[in-house]
């Protein structure tokens, strides 16, 4: 399984899938992609392989779009299938997320979730999460980063995650515990992977997160890296990646 992701200035989704590819080797039943192109969000997801994505996204939406988050899926609540492949998007169709990982609580959460009118379209523990992050935000006014360390802090289990909001695209909110992420670091752009593999000829500079840290990107403004727990500011070691 495996996430990538760019904001940036150049077309995401050439990035995108061919960073899927390098991540194969990590095994995976599904494949999904999002862009977002400053008017529409798009999504195409399917189970197979990345090849089979790329065939659906020809007829399914357009390519355009300097924001774009994949993923390839290791079911581990609901079968493999197209619904409940990767990314999945919040009641309100605002909110998008990738995740690798398990949310162990994802039954008590969803059930929650249901009594407050939420719907659910697939059988994932994902698809909870990013409704968590979506009545955390409602709930609370915050912002996407607030409701996400709010929500993550509710969570039991491990993930890597990439979550943005169509309303807001010069930010990319990501987190992990137990589950590899890095960021690339070019000059204004930014790259998200479960490792460098995918963004090594853009940049050589990235940051691997720590568990339980979370950091927000933003296209023009940078990168802050926060712990989850208690929201104190790390100050993140930038490692030179070697070719
Ligand atoms: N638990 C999630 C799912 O089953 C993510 C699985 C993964 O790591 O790819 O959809």
């Amino acid at each position: 399984c495996g996430i990538v992701g760019y904001i940036g200035h150049r077309d995401a989704y050439p990035i995108v899938i061919e960073g899927l590819k390098r991540l194969e080797y990590r095994g995976y039943d599904s494949a999904g992609i999002a862009l977002f192109d400053g008017t529409s969000l798009k999504v195409s997801k399917t189970k197979g392989k990345v090849s089979d994505l790329e065939a659906c996204v020809e007829t399914q939406i357009s390519k355009t779009g300097n924001l774009g988050i994949g993923h390839t899926r290791w079911a581990t609540h609901g079968v493999p299938n197209d619904i409940n492949s990767h990314p999945h998007v919040s009641n309100s169709g605002d909110l998008v997320i990738i995740h690798n990982g398990i949310i162990e609580n994802y039954d008590s959460l969803k059930q929650e979730l249901i009594k407050r009118g939420y719907t659910f379209k697939s059988d994932t523990d994902t698809e909870v999460l990013i409704n968590l992050i979506e009545e955390v935000k409602t709930k609370e006014g915050v912002k996407l980063g607030k409701a996400v360390q709010i929500a993550l802090n509710q969570v039991v289990g491990a993930y890597a995650i990439a979550v943005f909001d169509k309303n807001k695209p010069e930010e990319v909110v990501v987190a992990r515990l137990g589950s590899p992420l890095a960021v690339g670091i070019g000059d204004e752009e930014f790259f998200i992977a479960s490792d460098a593999s995918p963004f090594i000829e853009y940049t050589k500079n990235a940051i691997y997160l720590e568990d339980e840290e979370m950091a927000i990107i933003r296209f023009h403004k940078g990168i802050k890296v926060r712990k989850i727990k208690d929201d104190s500011l790390v100050d993140p070691y930038i490692q030179e990646l070697q070719l």
